[in-house]
């Protein structure tokens, strides 16, 4: 038994979900399938939601929309004879909405309960197309309720689910006869009185493992539209690549920090039972993506990715009056948890002068109201001081198991930051040394993670993004040089030099890619002038990594910019 499931992207258009039906067709053995929303359409509920909810009557636009996407996947993917059915599914579907939507906006009430209901008709509409679509090409299989085998918490929108309760539910109520393959909406579930919840977003990985652990599959397959667990973000590093081996902790840990193809809760119930889970690509099927399993895989690289997480804000709880005197931690700690707020890093230094803490932006005005309240008469004393959030933070992150038997990790990692001008506001490191945590501006996040993906992935492999103001005899000259050496800089040394701004008294010529220097001259005199001010607000604003400026004008005007 092996369980698979297909991302939003997957089955994002009929052509996809075409895709989708081969790789169910050509794996073997029994099969369970579960299915994500087709993609968008989640954010689109909650965008009619929210809209009913705000008394905005334009939701029937995201409502039609919807209806629009689906009978259009229907059309598309099912042959004529096939359709009537389907169609008549989906606009049954749309109609429940419809009134549920106008309930919401009648007493322009959204409760979370309503709100998962509402959101659960993504992945019960995309489950049905790939089930009809299944049918019509002759793939036996069942369509399963997810609600009635996964039983789940009460959070609504971020439910988690009761193993022992849907073990029961899968033995019992499943009847596999003489089928082979279930088709099974992701992302919803129901708690113990019936009522429709959401395992939170990007749940439809979590509901995969909780059908794998039911089922004892041997083997839980994430299909999505990158090629396995990268080394970082590929939206992000364009030269991250695929990690072959994780071990579980790693890819707990990758996900935890940001890396979105894994949704963290997802390892829990696979790791309980050793299930071996493989991210492959529903594009590039051929591709062995990335393999997690328990054991710890020595690879050339110390670390095993890199990842990010925005929207951070810092608060510091400083003051004399903490040293030395026990509870100020539990006190902050216990504070925090009532108010259901998480704490993603901790830091305090042995002085113990200050405590250091992030949680997610949205939570920290919050949180900071409830620690000025609870230190209230410490404040007053002026033993510590009011807590404040810096916002407008990222952490970024190192990943990695084989980390802790070497030395110098630490050094390289904060040395590639330092020498590119990064600011680091707070670090951690867990004792298991599995994870390196810096805090840094988020404005400086994709830079951060470049630079590191250089000094941990790319064998020594630097960018330099070179700019020469001054086109004269001498910047000619240079621009020559580069050119000629580029090649040789590239093979022998590992420098990838780019030159990325070419400016004169006329003109101003900027790539952040590159130019090509073979043609550049009479592109640059096609090029509109700039000021300088436009050409180190462009510089600014990229924040390119390893950058070198070189002004080789006659006049004094750039030296006012050089800062
Ligand atoms: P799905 O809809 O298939 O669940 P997601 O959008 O949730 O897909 O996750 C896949 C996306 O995660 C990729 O398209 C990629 O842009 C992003 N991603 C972020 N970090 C990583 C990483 N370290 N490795 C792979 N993908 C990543
Ligand atoms: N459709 C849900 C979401 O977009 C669940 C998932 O795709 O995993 O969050
Ligand atoms: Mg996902």
């Amino acid at each position: 038994m092996i369980t698979l499931k297909f991302g939003g992207t997957s089955v994002g258009n009929a052509t996809n979900m075409r895709l989708v039906s081969d790789i169910i067709a050509h794996s073997s053995g029994r099969r369970i399938v579960v299915l994500s929303a087709m993609s968008k359409v989640t954010d689109k509920l909650n965008t009619a939601a929210q809209r009913a909810e705000n008394g905005d009557s334009t939701y029937t636009d995201v409502l039609e929309d919807i209806k629009q996407q689906h009978i259009a996947a229907c059309g598309e993917l099912l042959t004529q004879s096939h359709q009537s059915g389907p169609l008549s599914q989906i606009i049954q579907h749309i109609h429940q909405l419809e009134e549920l939507l106008s309930s919401v906006f009648l007493l322009r009430e959204l409760t979370p309960r309503v709100k998962d209901l509402v959101a659960s008709y993504g992945e019960l509409l995309s489950s049905l197309l790939v089930s009809a679509h299944l049918k019509d090409r002759g793939i036996a299989h069942r369509w399963i309720d997810s609600r009635e085998i996964i039983v789940s918490d009460d959070q609504y929108g971020n439910a988690k689910a009761d193993l022992i309760a849907t073990q029961a539910n899968f033995s019992s109520k499943l009847d596999w006869n003489d089928l082979d393959i279930l088709i099974a909406p992701g992302f919803i579930a129901a708690n113990k009185t019936k009522h429709t919840t959401t395992l939170g977003r990007g749940g439809s990985d979590y509901s995969a493992a909780i059908y794998a652990y039911v089922s004892k599959s041997t083997e839980l397959q994430i299909w999505t539209d990158v090629s396995g667990m990268m080394t970082a973000d590929p939206r992000i590093c364009a030269k991250a690549s695929t990690i072959a081996t994780a071990s579980y902790d790693e890819a707990m840990e990758l996900s935890h920090f940001g890396a979105k193809v894994i949704y963290p809760p997802t390892l829990l119930p696979v790791m309980h039972e050793n299930i071996p889970v493989r991210i492959k690509n529903t594009f590039e099927p051929s591709h062995p993506g990335t393999l997690i399993t328990r054991e710890v895989v020595k690879s050339d690289h110390l670390a095993c990715g890199i990842s990010s997480l925005s929207n951070i804000a810092m608060i510091q709880l400083e003051g004399s009056g903490m040293v030395g005197i026990p509870g100020f931690s539990a006190r902050l700690f216990d504070t925090l948890a009532r108010q259901s707020i998480n704490i993603i890093l901790i830091t305090q230094g042995s002085s113990e002068h200050s405590i250091c803490i992030a949680v997610n932006e949205d939570d920290s005005d919050r949180a900071c109201a409830a620690i000025n309240q609870q230190f209230a008469l410490e404040i007053h004393q002026q033993a510590v001081q009011p807590a404040t959030p810096q916002k407008k933070l990222s952490i970024i992150a190192i990943v990695g198991d084989q980390m802790k038997d070497h030395t110098g990790i630490s050094g390289r990692f904060f040395s590639a930051l330092g020498k590119n001008g990064i600011s680091i506001r707070a670090i951690a490191q867990g004792s298991s040394e599995r994870n390196i945590s810096a805090v840094i501006q988020s404005e400086d996040a994709n830079k951060a993670i470049l630079v590191t993906h250089e000094a941990f992935f790319e064998a020594g492999r630097k960018e330099v993004h070179v700019v020469i103001a001054g086109l004269g005899n001498v910047g000619s000259k240079l621009v020559a040089q580069i050119e000629q050496q580029q090649n040789y800089l590239l093979e022998k040394l590992r420098i990838d030099l780019r030159i990325v701004g070419l400016v004169n008294s006329r003109h101003a010529l900027l790539d952040s890619n590159g130019i090509n220097l073979s043609t550049h001259a009479q592109v640059l005199d096609a090029c509109p002038s700039q000021t300088i001010q436009q050409v180190t607000d462009w510089l600014i604003e990229r924040n390119l990594r390893n950058s070198i400026f070189v002004d080789v004008t006659a006049q004094g005007d750039f030296i006012n910019h050089y800062t």
